[in-house]
């Protein structure tokens, strides 16, 4: 079908159908209100400077005398209630058209209470997922969100400076210490020069023991990378 058709066609379903927000129901071209958006928590403080999730201290036990890794990673905001439903229609329901709500809402956080300099960003790299993977869902729901931030900030998009080379397990299925095995060597950077002294804004959707982010960003910061801020749209649980 061709992209006029495929309008026409996503205009007569929106006459018949029209979009609601998913969380209250109400009528929203966007399918999330403001006032539904306007109800996500941040994440509490105090949280690790290092990995953003709540802990007592400075930097929590995870984090302790590691460093070949992101230089400071942050969530947009605390997964529950609003979060925690648009990410999973966003990431199983199909529903691709939420790249636009939650994206600004991770440009909300950016703009507002983001506590990291993340202006400083050479450019904005999305948590790469296996092609095959891809194909089966359609798109990858992170890089969706940095074409967004990109858009949004100024700063360039650059969704191939890091890629996924193997397959691996979803995370969600493994243990912590599996997950580590499973994610080993998943990443690599296939121009390294293209990252050398960067400093890179690494986008995901949600980051549930934050190894992905961490294995990333380590790949990263090994091919020559200054710095890496990691931001996701939440922890998960
Ligand atoms: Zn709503
Ligand atoms: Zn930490």
């Amino acid at each position: 079908m061709n992209s006029t058709i495929h309008e026409a066609v996503d205009g007569l379903y929106d006459l018949i159908y029209p979009p609601k927000c998913i969380i209250c129901g109400e009528l929203n071209p966007h399918y999330l209100c403001a006032s539904c958006i306007g109800k996500i928590d941040p994440v509490p403080r105090p949280f690790c400077l290092r990995c953003g999730h709540p802990t007592h201290g400075l930097t929590c036990r995870t984090c302790w005398g590691r460093s070949r890794s992101f230089t400071a990673a942050r969530a947009s905001g605390d997964y529950g209630g609003v979060l925690k439903q648009a990410i999973h229609d966003f990431k199983y329901g199909g529903m691709r058209a939420l790249a636009d709500p939650l994206a600004h809402q991770m440009y909300l956080y950016l703009t507002t209470r983001c506590d990291i300099p993340w202006r400083r960003a050479d450019f904005i790299a999305p948590v790469p997922i296996h092609h095959t993977r891809e194909r089966v869902r359609g798109y990858n729901q992170s890089r969706l969100l940095a074409e967004n931030l990109s858009r949004m900030t100024g700063i360039p998009l650059d969704d191939s400076a890091v890629i996924r080379h193997r397959r691996t397990r979803p995370q969600v299925e493994l243990t912590r210490r599996e997950r580590l095995i499973n994610l080993r060597s998943a990443f690599s950077v296939p121009e390294p020069e293209r990252v050398k002294g960067k400093t890179v804004l690494l986008i995901d959707d949600v980051a549930t023991t934050c190894s992905t982010l961490r294995e990333c960003s380590r790949t990263l910061i090994s091919a020559g990378a200054h710095n890496v801020y990691a931001v996701c749209l939440a922890f998960g649980a």
